[in-house]
């Protein structure tokens, strides 16, 4: 069959999206101009910006993939203070960026879960309840998850990493702290919460095929996603899947594979939130921009102070580490200019999909 007719179908098999998972040269080009068509059409042209705070590098877990899980003696572990988080937020709110990120590795105690509650009501107050927060910070109980929603997040990303359980268990330790099962329930517990549900994996993982990409595709589709964040895997040095990085796809080919992913599922889900990942910025300079012109609507600038980004190492080449919130403001947004989109300020740019969701529940 050819792309075009794909293209022009109104629901899409696992065989078509492998199709145009796989398409190069002129498919490929019409695969990109049919998603920045359904972006135009069912998002608009705005991007939004969620200034991220990754705000502490410790983890009790120990993803295979992750340059700050556990077992990493090689990283300096640092927490943000309350204040220097309300100060970032307050940056994101005088800056007009809408929203802001939070993002830290996984703890469970009570003192950590009543830390982000209290964090969640201060940075509302502070903002006079304009700032929108998404927070991304793993996998709990439905009561906490719960609780951080009363006390003022809105939206939470979860990424399942990959739907296909065996791949999952290559990927995590075998254990209980790290079983798909939970994933996939804590993901089930976000959404009954009432968050703008967000979820994503990572592409061009040692053992992962274009047919599981396609089957992830589905997954976000029948989970019935509102948000999603996509980036290429990036291999650490200080990590046990370190060892497959010479029988990876070539890093051009994950950086591409990704941009494929964006625009398949923005066809698939025409009005969910899609970020353009950080990790893509990692393989090129404009990989973010390029990833808005295929289907991508959010920009996540890194707000972190600067002093701790180095720190924050998940992958090796993460950009910008060394500058300040201001510096990746000013090339940001000439970046997303030349990319043809206007920022949506002081929007919280929330999900079409979810107000449908919603209106139809
Ligand atoms: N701890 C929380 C969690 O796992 O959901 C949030 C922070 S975690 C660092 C955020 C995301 O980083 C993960 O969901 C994973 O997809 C991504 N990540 C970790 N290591 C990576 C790598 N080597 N390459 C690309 N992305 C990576
Ligand atoms: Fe911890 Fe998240 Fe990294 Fe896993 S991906 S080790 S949970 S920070």
């Amino acid at each position: 069959m050819q792309i075009s007719d794909i293209l022009s179908k109104t629901t899409l098999s696992k065989e078509d999206i492998v199709v145009l998972l796989k398409a190069t040269g002129k498919d490929r080009q019409l695969l990109f101009e049919k998603s920045n068509e359904v972006k135009k059409e069912h998002i608009g042209n705005n991007t939004y910006y969620r200034g991220l705070v990754e705000f502490s590098n410790i983890c009790a877990k120990d993803c295979f993939y992750c340059g700050i899980r556990k077992s990493n003696k090689n990283v300096d572990r640092y927490q943000l203070s309350d204040e220097e988080i309300i100060k970032a937020a307050e940056f994101a709110h005088k800056e007009n960026y809408g929203s802001v990120v939070l993002q830290c590795g996984e703890l469970f105690n009570r003192q950590h879960i009543d830390r982000i509650t209290n964090l969640l009501k201060s940075i509302k107050a502070i903002s006079n309840d304009e700032l929108g927060i998404t927070i991304s910070v793993g996998e709990q109980s439905y009561e906490t998850y719960k609780e951080w929603f009363d006390a003022g997040a809105h939206r939470f990303l979860l990424r399942i990493e990959t739907s296909n359980q065996d791949l999952y268990k290559k990927l995590h330790p075998n254990d209980e702290m790290h079983s798909f099962e939970t994933r996939v329930k804590a993901l089930e517990s976000i959404q009954k919460a009432g968050y703008q549900t967000g979820t994503g994996v990572m592409v061009g993982l040692p053992f992962q095929t274009v047919e599981d990409l396609a089957d992830d595709l589905l997954f976000m589709q029948k989970f019935d996603i509102d948000m999603c964040g996509m980036g290429p895997f990036i291999p650490h040095s200080d990590t046990p899947l370190f060892q497959y990085k010479d029988d990876l796809w070539p890093l051009e080919e994950r950086f591409d594979m990704t941009l494929k992913m964006i625009a398949v599922l923005r066809i698939l889900m025409k009005d969910i939130n899609i970020a353009a990942a950080t990790a893509l910025q990692a393989i090129d300079k404009i990989g973010r921009e390029k990833a808005l012109k295929v289907g991508a609507n959010i920009i996540m600038p890194n707000i972190t102070p600067g002093m701790y980004r180095d720190n924050y190492s998940l992958y090796e080449n993460k950009p910008c580490t060394d500058e300040e919130a201001e510096d990746c403001k000013t090339c940001l947004e000439a970046r997303i200019t030349i990319a043809g989109d206007d920022i949506g300020y002081g929007e919280w740019g929330d999900s079409p999909h979810f107000g449908k969701r919603r209106q139809e529940s």
